[in-house]
């Protein structure tokens, strides 16, 4: 079959690669026919996440259709459409069992390297799912691939960080980073009807999209984001602040943008060893720091879903390119070079 290739730290291919085959019995065989290019991709490819296997399958978002599967699965069968998990999980441990999937003693991530699994990923024509009853979804027949192909990943990822921010009616919220992950976190925030939204990002076109899904857009390149926030909500700041970009200035800036007693939860990455965080301050002010850690897809996947099917949610429109699988090594080059929000594979 053909697959993009993880090949070493600066390089993926595209080529022949041997075709998966069932090797336990939970495992299914999926033939993909939608793949999407991920952010945490760009991690492997800039060696910031160790592990990957040279010359392996890379990529962990996708839909397609069920072509074989092991005797110990029960809720699927061969022809069914499906999208997978980027987490993948053991579906038997306490954590579990608990519906805590992202706790899972396993932890495996599909197409992410020999410390979390060692799994060939599904930017090719098929790809094998472990424990498949847990670590696949039924896609319903109305929903496009497009629809559905962010609910294995980001699309719950937003889902799980607001219900971890515990967001009431009429609460005023702030996200920052307008990303992939931004932007769905956005999309889920509005769900909770919150008063406001403000978006704060430095990109102009990730903010006009921020603003056309419902955000009030701040271009922290143009004015102190905390500042322009407090003078928003009467100089008390955000009741709740998303902080979706991962890195420690960010941090601080979502620190500084909740009111005394709000909350400031994280999803974005951190690949920093340690902060200096304003512990007398935070203290003082009450804060709710809600670290938000990998994303529960198991536990949110049925319910966004359900938000796109009856129209409260448009994944689609953050899908900026759409490329057949042979053309991913220049969606690759593209997304690197943020001239595409999010590319969408064809094998
Ligand atoms: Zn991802
Ligand atoms: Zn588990």
């Amino acid at each position: 079959m053909r697959a993009v290739l993880f090949e070493d730290v600066g390089k993926l291919t595209y080529g022949d690669y041997p075709e998966p085959r069932l090797q336990d019995p939970g495992d299914a065989i999926v033939k993909v026919s939608t793949a999407a290019i991920c952010g945490s991709d760009l991690h492997l490819i800039h060696g910031r996440v160790p592990g990957m296997r040279p010359h392996s399958v890379i990529g962990h978002e996708f839909v397609g259709e069920v072509v074989d599967v092991g005797s110990d699965v029960s809720k699927f069968k061969v022809g069914e459409r499906v999208v997978g998990s980027f987490l993948v999980v053991c579906g038997r441990c306490w954590f579990c069992t608990r519906g805590e999937f992202n706790n899972c003693d396993q932890m495996w991530i599909l197409g992410y390297g020999m410390f979390v699994g060692d799994l060939d990923g599904c930017q090719a024509e098929y790809v094998r799912m472990p424990v498949a009853d847990w670590n696949l979804h039924a896609v319903d027949a109305a929903l496009t691939d497009e629809q559905a192909v962010f609910a294995g990943d980001i699309l719950t990822t937003g889902a799980y960080i607001a219900e971890r921010a515990r967001i009431r009616r009429g609460d005023s919220v702030a996200i920052t980073g307008a990303g992939p992950v931004g932007l769905f976190t956005l999309m889920n925030v509005l769900t909770c009807s919150p008063s406001e939204v403000y978006m704060v990002d430095m990109a102009e076109d990730r903010l006009k999209l921020a603003e056309q899904i419902g955000a009030i857009p701040i271009d922290a390149s143009k004015v102190n984001p905390v500042v322009e926030i407090q003078r928003l909500t009467d100089d008390r700041g955000a009741d709740v602040v998303i902080e979706c970009v991962g890195n420690p200035s960010a941090l601080t800036t979502a620190l500084n943008a909740a009111r005394a007693g709000g909350t400031v939860a994280v999803i974005g990455v951190y690949t920093e060893m340690s902060y200096d965080l304003p512990l007398g301050e935070v203290w003082r002010r009450g804060l709710r720091l809600e670290m938000g850690g990998s994303c529960n897809v198991q536990a949110h996947w049925s319910h966004v879903l359900d938000h796109v099917k009856e129209g409260r949610i448009d994944p689609t429109v953050i899908i900026s390119h759409t490329l057949p699988l042979d053309d991913a090594l220049h969606g690759y080059d593209m997304f690197e070079r943020r001239e595409a929000m999010k590319v969408i594979l064809k094998p």
